[in-house]
C-alpha cells in the first residue's frame, strides 16, 4: 500500500476512533462477495483488511452469508468453505437464513451499537450503509482495498458531537447557577511583604533635561575649583611654615658659622641653598 493512501486511511479510522469509540481491533464483517472477489484477484484479503484499517482486525461473518454462498452453486464453493473458516457473528436469523445484506443490515441495526466495519462489494448495501453514521466501508477495486472516506451523515454526526461536547452538563450548569446567585465576596487585599517601592538597581535612571544637566555641570566645576582654591589657601600656609623654620635654621647655622667667617653672612641666598643642601644630605643618612 502507497504511503499517502495509508495516512489518510489512518485518518479516517482517527475520525471513527475519536467520535464513535472504535477500538483495535477492529471488527469487520465479510460478506460473500468480497471473499468471492477477493480470491478471484488472489489477494490475502486477511492481511490487506489489517492493512487498509491500519490495524489489528478481527474478520468475521454471519451464518446467512455461509448458506447464501452454498446457494449459488459450484463457482461459489471456495468462498463458501473461506467464510465457514472464519469467526461467525451471531445473527437473530438462526435456522431461517435471508438474504446476506438484509442479515448485515440487522446486525448494524440504526447507531451501529457495537462499532461494525463492514466489507462488501454489494453498491446498494453501501448506499444504505452511508446513511448511517460512523460505519467505515470497504471494498475491492482492480485489485486494490479501498476505505471509503467518511459518508456526509458520518461528518455531520461528527460535527454535532463536537459541539456537544461544547455545551456544559447538568452538573455544570448547577455550579454556574450557584455561582450567578451567590457571587464570591470581593478577595482580600493581601499584605505586601516586600519593599514598598521598587528596586531602585533594577529601575532605569530618570532622564533629565540637557538643560539642566549643563547647569549642574557647571555647578559642579565651580564647586570643584572652590574646593581645589580652598586647599591651595590651606596649603600654602604649611610652606611658609617650612620656609621659616628652614630660614630659622638657617639663621642658627650662620650663627654658628658668623662666629666662624662674618664674610658668609653677605650672600644669605646661597647659604639657604647649601644648608637645603646640608639638610637633603642629613635625611639622606
Ligand atoms: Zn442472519
Amino acid at each position: 500500500m502507497r504511503l499517502k493512501r495509508q495516512k489518510t486511511y489512518k485518518r479516517y479510522m482517527g475520525v471513527y476512533q475519536h467520535s464513535f469509540g472504535f477500538r483495535e481491533p477492529y471488527q469487520i464483517i465479510v460478506d460473500g462477495n468480497f471473499i468471492k472477489v477477493a480470491q478471484n484477484s488472489r489477494l490475502d484479503y486477511k492481511s490487506m483488511l489489517q492493512e487498509t484499517v491500519v490495524g489489528k482486525t478481527r474478520i468475521m461473518t454471519t451464518n446467512c452469508v455461509v448458506n447464501e454462498l452454498r446457494t449459488l452453486g459450484e463457482d461459489f464453493m471456495g468462498a463458501a468453505l473461506a467464510a465457514k473458516r472464519l469467526e461467525k457473528r451471531r445473527c437473530p436469523h438462526g435456522g431461517n437464513p435471508v438474504n446476506a445484506a438484509e442479515c448485515i443490515k440487522e446486525i448494524i441495526g440504526d447507531t451501529n451499537q457495537f462499532n461494525y466495519c463492514v466489507a462488501t462489494q454489494d453498491l446498494t448495501l453501501r448506499d444504505y450503509l452511508r446513511r448511517i453514521p460512523g460505519i467505515p466501508l470497504i471494498y475491492i477495486n482492480r485489485s486494490v482495498m479501498i476505505l471509503e472516506p467518511p459518508s456526509p451523515a458520518t461528518t455531520n454526526k461528527v460535527k454535532e458531537i463536537e459541539h456537544n461536547k461544547t455545551i456544559p452538563t447538568n452538573y455544570e450548569n448547577t455550579i454556574i447557577q450557584k455561582n450567578t446567585e451567590t457571587p464570591d465576596e470581593a478577595p482580600k487585599s493581601k499584605k505586601r511583604k516586600g519593599p514598598k517601592q521598587p528596586n531602585p538597581l533594577s529601575c532605569k535612571k530618570k532622564k533629565v533635561n540637557p538643560a539642566q544637566q549643563n547647569q549642574n555641570k557647571k555647578k559642579k566645576n565651580e564647586e570643584e575649583k572652590e574646593k581645589e582654591e580652598e586647599n591651595i589657601e590651606v596649603e600654602k600656609p604649611k610652606k611658609r611654615r617650612r620656609r621659616r623654620n628652614k630660614k630659622k635654621n638657617n639663621a642658627g647655622n650662620s650663627n654658628e658659622e658668623n662666629n666662624n667667617n662674618t664674610n658668609e653672612n653677605e650672600n644669605e641666598n646661597e647659604d639657604d641653598n647649601d644648608n637645603d643642601n646640608d639638610n637633603i644630605k642629613r635625611f639622606v643618612i
